[in-house]
C-alpha cells in the first residue's frame, strides 16, 4: 500500500464510469457528476490534465484506489461530502469541518456575500457571532475586514475548537468561546460588550416541520444545530441586540423562510428597525436590524435580490 503508485488496471474512465454508476442510485445524475468531481480533484489533484491527454485511459493510481473506495461508499450512503473530505469551500475560503459540527451553506454564502458590500465603506470594529459552527462566516468577514476584531460564541465545544482552528488557518484572530445563548445573551465577561456588528444562522427550523429537512441533513448533521421550537433564538438575538449594539450598529440573522413576517414583526415590536431581504430563490432569508435612529443606509430594499 506504501509503494509508489505503479497504476492499477483501471483507467480513469473505468474508475469514473463505475463511481458515477454507484451513486446514481442515491444521486441525480448532475449531482453524481459533481461528486465525483469533487472526489477526483480530492484524490488526484490535476485529473484533467491526464484526462484530456489520455483521454481517460491513463491509470488509475492504484495506491489511492482504497480511499477512493472508502469516500464513494460513504457518499453513497448520504454522507455530506464535506465530512467526508474534511473540508468545505466558503465564499472561496477553504474552511475544515468535522462531523458533530454544521456544515455552511450556499444561502448564508449569500447574505455574508451582501453584508461584506454593505459594510465595505465602514467595517464594523467589532463583530459577534452567535453560533458559530465552522467559524465559516467569520473567516469570510475577517478576511474582507482584516480590522475587526472577531467574537464568537456556540454551544458545542467542538465548533468552539473548529472557529479557533479555521480562523487561524487564515491568519485571523478571534475570541471564541462555549457559551449556551439561550441560557443568557452574552458569557458574562462580555455582557457590557458592545459590537457594531451581530450576526447568526441560528437553528432555525421548527421541530414540528423536521420531515421537510433533507434526509442526509437529519442523518448526519448536528441537530442541535437544526432544529428549534419555535424563534426562541431571533427573541434572544433582539434583546441581545437591544443591549449590546453600538449606537447605528446592526444585528443581522439568517431566516426560516415560513417564520421571516413573526421574526420581523418580533422586532418592530422591540423598537428595532427590520428589513427582510430575499435570496436569489426568491425566499426571505435573511433580515437586518438596527437600534437606533441613526442608521446606516442599506443600498438594497426587501425583495431586491428576488428579481433576479
Ligand atoms: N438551511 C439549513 C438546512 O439546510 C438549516 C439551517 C439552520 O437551521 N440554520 O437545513
Amino acid at each position: 500500500m506504501d509503494k509508489p503508485s505503479i497504476g492499477s488496471s483501471l483507467s480513469l474512465a473505468e474508475v469514473r464510469r463505475q463511481a458515477l454508476q454507484r451513486l446514481e442510485a442515491t444521486y441525480p445524475l448532475t449531482e453524481a457528476q459533481a461528486i465525483v468531481r469533487t472526489f477526483l480533484r480530492h484524490f488526484l489533484p490535476g485529473w484533467e490534465t491526464l484526462w484530456l491527454i489520455s483521454r481517460g485511459a491513463a491509470p488509475f493510481p492504484a495506491d489511492r484506489l482504497p480511499d477512493w473506495e472508502a469516500a464513494l461508499t460513504a457518499a453513497a450512503q448520504g454522507q455530506p461530502l464535506a465530512y467526508i473530505l474534511g473540508y468545505t469551500e466558503f465564499l472561496g475560503h477553504r474552511i475544515c469541518i468535522n462531523p458533530g459540527v454544521f456544515i455552511p451553506r450556499p444561502e448564508t454564502e449569500e447574505w455574508i456575500a451582501w453584508t461584506i458590500q454593505h459594510f465595505s465603506a465602514s467595517p464594523p470594529r467589532r463583530l459577534l457571532e452567535v453560533g458559530s459552527g465552522s467559524g465559516a462566516l467569520l473567516v469570510a468577514l475577517g478576511k474582507a475586514f482584516p480590522q475587526t476584531t472577531l467574537f464568537a460564541i456556540d454551544k458545542n465545544p467542538q465548533a468552539i475548537r473548529l472557529t479557533h482552528q479555521n480562523c487561524q488557518a487564515h491568519g485571523l484572530a478571534v475570541f471564541a468561546v462555549v457559551h449556551d445563548f439561550l441560557e443568557a445573551p452574552t458569557p458574562a465577561d462580555w455582557a457590557s460588550t458592545q459590537w457594531d456588528l451581530i450576526i447568526s444562522n441560528p437553528p432555525y427550523v421548527p421541530f414540528a416541520d423536521s420531515e421537510l429537512v433533507a434526509p442526509n441533513v437529519r442523518a448526519f448533521e448536528p441537530p442541535e444545530a437544526v432544529f428549534c421550537e419555535e424563534i426562541e433564538f431571533y427573541e434572544q438575538l433582539g434583546k441581545l441586540a437591544l443591549e449590546n449594539l453600538s449606537p447605528g450598529g446592526t444585528l443581522i440573522v439568517e431566516l426560516y423562510p415560513p417564520t421571516a413576517d413573526r421574526v420581523r414583526d418580533l422586532y418592530q415590536r422591540f423598537g428595532l428597525k427590520a428589513t427582510l431581504y430575499r435570496d436569489l430563490s426568491g425566499r426571505w432569508r435573511w433580515l437586518a436590524a438596527s437600534a437606533k435612529k441613526k442608521v446606516r443606509i442599506f443600498g438594497a430594499v426587501s425583495g431586491s435580490s428576488s428579481a433576479r
